[in-house]
């Protein structure tokens, strides 16, 4: 079966078209609806990597890839909104612990949707959040920067180090509760309809049976950083879309060079060693961000002044794009990024 023929791909594009695209500019003003988290439920997509055996269709890599474009070029908020659920499933089909018979099923078949609140585990050594073990459970303080999703989703993946320098994750219900307090929603220069909120942890209890990953914080490390030197298939995404606004004699020239790129990309992230060709990656992902800027403001330029209104598709697809540079940036990211940008243009 072909990549565009897989079902999940199908419903996608079914999605986008139907409901997302002719939605987007008035969700990026008003934010993502329920209604959307519904259909995005009843698609079978938040299923898309999860064991076949708990109801998800555990889809080859390039379906996952392909879905994820299709979505982030019709509506970057719902992408995002949903995209975060996909990390607490693979969490809970590695791991053996109780929590896996409790979540994965619901989960896997969208019954339930999860966030995650998990990023500030990169900025180690500083430790934004800590977790004490007691009898029976573990204790949460401190600040969690980020948490999309916040009112849409049922619950989240919260990460916390711990007195042992361990990096624990623990399902919570994503309520206000004794110990977890969220921020107003926060106004952004794009994707403020994901709901972003921050989380203040005074705290929060979590029983022992809601935790699902622990491990040393240099070997949990290691493992994520393999996962961010790749392009994020949302970036072509907006790439994609962008170039649909731009006449065809200057977005075909842009097309080719997508597609040169996209393939680079995905041949790296399809390589069996993710440690490896590290530079090369990082390199990649820094010219999928260029064109990515460059398609979006060829939109912009090719739509003139009336782009600049909010109802216009041109300027919500450069605003997600700025979003999309510092989505899930380390240390090692960033440098790479502003190494390609010093280079200037060529
Ligand atoms: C709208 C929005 C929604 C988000 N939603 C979520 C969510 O739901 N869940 C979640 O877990 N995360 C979420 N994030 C977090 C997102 O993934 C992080 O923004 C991303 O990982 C980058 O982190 P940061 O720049 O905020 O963190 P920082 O801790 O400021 O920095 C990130 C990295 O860059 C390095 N760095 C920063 N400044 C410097 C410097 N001057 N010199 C050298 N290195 C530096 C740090 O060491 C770190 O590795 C969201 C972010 C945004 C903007």
């Amino acid at each position: 079966m072909t990549v565009a023929a897989h079902p999940l791909v199908v419903r996608a594009r079914e999605l986008a078209d139907g409901l997302l695209a002719p939605a987007a500019e008035r969700v990026d003003q008003e934010g993502v609806p329920a209604s959307h988290i519904e259909a995005i439920r009843r698609s079978g997509l938040l299923g898309v990597s999860a064991p076949v055996a708990h109801g998800g269709s555990a889809a080859p890599a390039a379906v996952v890839r392909e879905t994820a474009e299709i979505l982030a070029g019709a509506c970057c908020s719902t992408w995002f909104v949903q995209t975060q659920h996909h990390t607490p499933v693979l969490t809970l089909a590695k791991t053996a612990l109780p929590v896996r018979d409790r979540l994965l099923g619901p989960l896997a078949r969208g019954e339930l949707l999860s966030g995650v609140a998990y990023a500030h585990l990169r900025s180690y050594p500083r430790v934004p959040v800590r977790v004490r073990r007691e009898a029976d459970g573990r204790r949460f303080s401190g600040t969690v920067p980020w948490y999309t999703g916040w009112g849409l989703n049922d619950v989240m993946l919260l990460a916390g180090v711990t007195e042992d320098d361990e990096a624990l994750f623990a399902f919570v219900e994503a309520r206000e509760q004794p110990g977890l307090r969220p921020s107003e929603p926060m106004r952004l220069a794009a994707l403020t309809a994901s709901r972003t909120v921050s989380l203040e942890l005074d705290g929060l209890w979590v029983p022992e049976e809601a935790v699902a990953l622990l491990m040393p914080h240099a070997d949990w490390v290691a493992s994520d950083h393999p996962k961010t030197l790749n392009a994020n298939p949302a970036v072509f995404g907006i790439t994609r879309a962008a170039l649909t606004l731009v006449e065809e004699e200057y977005a075909g020239v842009l097309r080719a060079r997508l597609d040169e790129v996209r393939r680079h990309a995905y041949a790296l992230a399809d390589h069996p060693v993710p440690q490896e060709r590290a530079e090369e990656r990082l390199a990649v992902r820094a010219e999928a961000f260029t064109l990515m800027r460059t398609a979006t403001e060829a939109a912009v330029v090719t739509g003139g002044g009336r782009t600049m209104l909010l109802t216009h598709r041109a300027q919500r697809l450069a605003r997600e794009a700025l979003f999309l540079l510092v989505q899930g940036q380390t240390s090692t990211s960033r440098a790479a990024h502003l190494r390609h940008l010093a280079q200037g243009p060529r």
